[in-house]
């Protein structure tokens, strides 16, 4: 029985009270029918042994209206408080998973949500990582609130920048993921178009025209590649972009080319690099 409750409880969406009421009606129905199979097995019997304070047919008659009145009457009430019930639990429960998987600054997707959407992903995208670079110095001129100004400005640069297909969300701090779809080159135009209109403008915030440039690291979805695997050469690829001097986005394939000649060419050579390229050179197994 309580299997069944639930069944006819599934089929209704309480998220619309319309299905409330249909689910109240079907209810007051189900008890009419219950009612009349039940009348319909004692009446007989009872009249027969001459139990019955009234005639068959007085019986089989009261008996049918008290079912429609009184049985789908109380049935359908209980049902309707049953299903208003559950209609608000459907919405707040709507509401607390939308929540948890939203990031209150920038009204993105969290990470939590993200790893979620990145599981499920399908190849033939790629997952860049974006990071606002020095963005410490922004919050130490200029006060955290213009630091959490930036942050919703460039939210706002990457939800328009990407359509619906892609998935676009807060990381943490001033890191940004992104699981872009589509054909390859398109994509990687994408996100190179996103870091140049990020360096291009400037951001007002509390009376101040910011500046800002981004870093990303770039990595491909593949059949037969772990996600992990995935982030994990995204998350290298946008260290070397930092490492390579900001403002720019390197693709995972880029990464073992810029790794020595890249970091040569901008200055570094064997003997007197950097830590932050020591760092580089280690994560590129080099
Ligand atoms: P890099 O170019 O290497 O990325 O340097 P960076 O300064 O951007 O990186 P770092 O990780 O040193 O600094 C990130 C700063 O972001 C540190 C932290 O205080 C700040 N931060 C983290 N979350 C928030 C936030 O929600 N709002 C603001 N305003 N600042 C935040
Ligand atoms: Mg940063
Ligand atoms: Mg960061």
């Amino acid at each position: 029985m309580r299997s069944w409750m639930s069944l006819q409880a599934g089929f209704g969406d309480f998220q619309y009270r319309r299905n409330v009421y249909l689910f109240a009606l079907r209810m007051s129905f189900v008890a009419v029918i219950l009612s009349g199979v039940i009348l319909a097995l004692t009446i007989p019997p009872l009249g027969f042994f001459g139990l019955l304070p009234m005639t068959l047919s007085h019986a089989i008659g009261f008996g049918a209206v008290f079912s429609w009145l009184v049985g789908g009457t109380v049935c359908g009430m209980l049902s309707l408080a049953a299903g208003f019930t559950m209609h608000e639990l459907t919405l707040s429960r709507a509401e607390f998973e939308k929540l948890s998987r939203t990031d209150t600054l920038s009204g993105l997707l969290n990470r939590r949500a993200f790893t979620e959407a990145l599981d499920k992903a399908e190849d033939n995208a790629s997952l860049v990582i974006f990071d606002v670079d020095r963005f410490k110095a922004i919050n130490d001129r200029f006060g955290h609130a213009c630091g959490d100004a930036v942050i919703t400005a460039v939210s706002a640069v990457l939800r328009s920048a990407f359509d619906e297909m892609s998935v676009v969300a807060r990381l943490g701090g001033e890191e940004f993921g992104v699981i872009v779809s589509g054909e390859l080159e398109a994509r990687l135009k994408r996100i190179e178009g996103v870091r140049a209109r990020i360096a291009s403008g400037a951001i007002a915030a509390d009376g101040h025209d910011i500046r800002i440039t981004v870093s990303g690291g770039v990595a491909d979805l593949a059949a037969g590649r772990s996600k992990q695997a995935v982030y994990a050469s995204a998350d290298r690829a946008l260290y070397l972009a930092k490492a390579l001097g900001r403002n720019r986005v390197v693709h995972e394939r880029e990464g073992l080319h810029h790794a020595w000649h890249g970091l040569a060419d901008n200055g570094f050579d064997a003997k007197g690099r950097g830590a932050e390229s020591d760092n580089v050179m280690q994560a590129y197994g080099i």
